[in-house]
């Protein structure tokens, strides 16, 4: 089964009504990004305001924000071949899906997902498996779009074959926001399909505590019942969840329905969704505030995908004062600690 279209709200009218903004607005906005929302979502956000609505809530602002560069990550260039992209040396990022349950108005791939720039055929993504099987490097394959849910089971489990198929490949990845946008959309039956890949594993994306509902945690659930490592990527957005109370209330919950956040992402410099970054610095503060406070389980790798596509580098906070003959630092608690940067004997003894 793939998803009901009954289930989602494209309508720019209908959108409008929903949330009670003007009609202009979001046609406004339809006229250069999708449009689209979940009625789960849209139902959610309404019940918990400001920091869920923001995330899908057509914005003006949008359209105003014109400086920074469609593809901010260089996706295009990296792509050897549509619907792949390949920036690392061992790992890929396959897209096999145009089209979400909800639109972010977020997204780092806004310029494309649910636009026809986003074709994907059987065709482009043959193409696409011949080049990671002929790339014997490749050992993870990130499963992506878009989101990859929205297929129907019979198309997911055959690019999961074709994929699982390449002894090359080591581990398969796949990447949704399904269980948060759409959670009916996990069945038992998808369980079932995916348990067949091992290993497998799973990163969601939830943004804030109130998206871990009853049913998102159920989806959770089916997911871990499975066998499947469950890992979170949230994006840090101001507005939404820029704040340590909201984001250890998140990561906690996360880790209560089996999900391990895995990356906190300074927010992309992608156009027409600026409005949505705060600085580096508000990132570090939160960090701070989390680490050694709250258990070590619940902390992601804050990290930041380079312009230009360079790649992600870890953005934590710095503790350390000096390293010479001493490295001095500073703990979490704001006291100074000290460890000898020397090994013993000099000699290895080994050697
Ligand atoms: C983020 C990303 C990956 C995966 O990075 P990890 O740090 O291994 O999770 C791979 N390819 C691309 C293009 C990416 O953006
Ligand atoms: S679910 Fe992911 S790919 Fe889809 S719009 Fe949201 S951020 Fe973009």
């Amino acid at each position: 089964m793939g998803v009901l279209a009954s289930s989602l709200v494209t309508d720019p009218r209908e959108l409008s009504q929903l949330l009670d903004i003007p009609y202009e607005q979001v046609a406004a906005v339809h006229a250069r990004y999708p449009v689209r929302v979940s009625r789960y979502y849209l139902e959610l956000a309404k019940q918990h305001g400001t920091p869920l609505l923001k995330q899908i809530m057509p914005d003006v602002l949008e359209l105003e924000d014109n400086a920074t560069p469609p593809d901010p990550l260089d996706e295009e260039n990296l792509s050897p071949t549509p619907c792949l992209i390949h920036k690392y040396p061992d790992r890929v990022v396959l897209l096999v899906s145009k089209d979400c349950a909800s639109y972010c108005r977020f997204c780092t791939r806004k310029r494309k997902v649910g636009t026809g720039d986003m074709a994907v055929s059987p065709g482009l993504l043959d193409q696409a498996i011949a080049y990671i099987r002929n790339t014997p490097a490749i050992a993870d394959v990130l499963i992506s779009g878009g989101d990859p849910f929205m297929l129907s089971d019979q198309r997911l489990e055959h690019i999961l074959h074709m994929v699982r198929s390449i002894p090359t490949v080591r581990i398969i990845r796949i990447g949704t926001r399904m269980p948060c946008m759409m959670p009916l959309r996990i069945t038992s039956t998808l369980a079932a399909l995916l348990r067949k890949f091992h290993p497998l594993f799973i990163n969601l994306h939830f943004n804030h505590p109130a998206e871990l509902t009853a049913e998102a945690r159920a989806a959770c659930a089916i997911l871990a019942d499975a066998g499947i490592p469950l890992g979170c990527q949230t994006v840090l957005l101001r507005g939404v969840n820029d704040s340590a109370p909201v984001l250890q209330e998140l990561f906690y919950r996360l880790l209560a329905a089996r999900v391990k956040p895995y990356y906190l992402f300074q927010a992309d410099l992608t156009r027409g969704a600026s409005h949505f970054r705060t600085s580096i610095d508000t990132g570090q503060e939160i960090m701070r505030q989390l680490i050694g406070q709250v258990s070590g389980m619940a902390i992601p790798t804050y990290a930041l995908d380079t312009p230009g596509g360079g790649g992600k580098i870890p953005l934590a906070p710095n503790y350390v004062h000096r390293l010479e003959e001493n490295c001095t630092f500073t703990t979490y608690t704001g006291t100074n600690g000290v460890y000898p940067n020397t090994v013993w004997p000099e000699n290895d003894p080994n050697a």
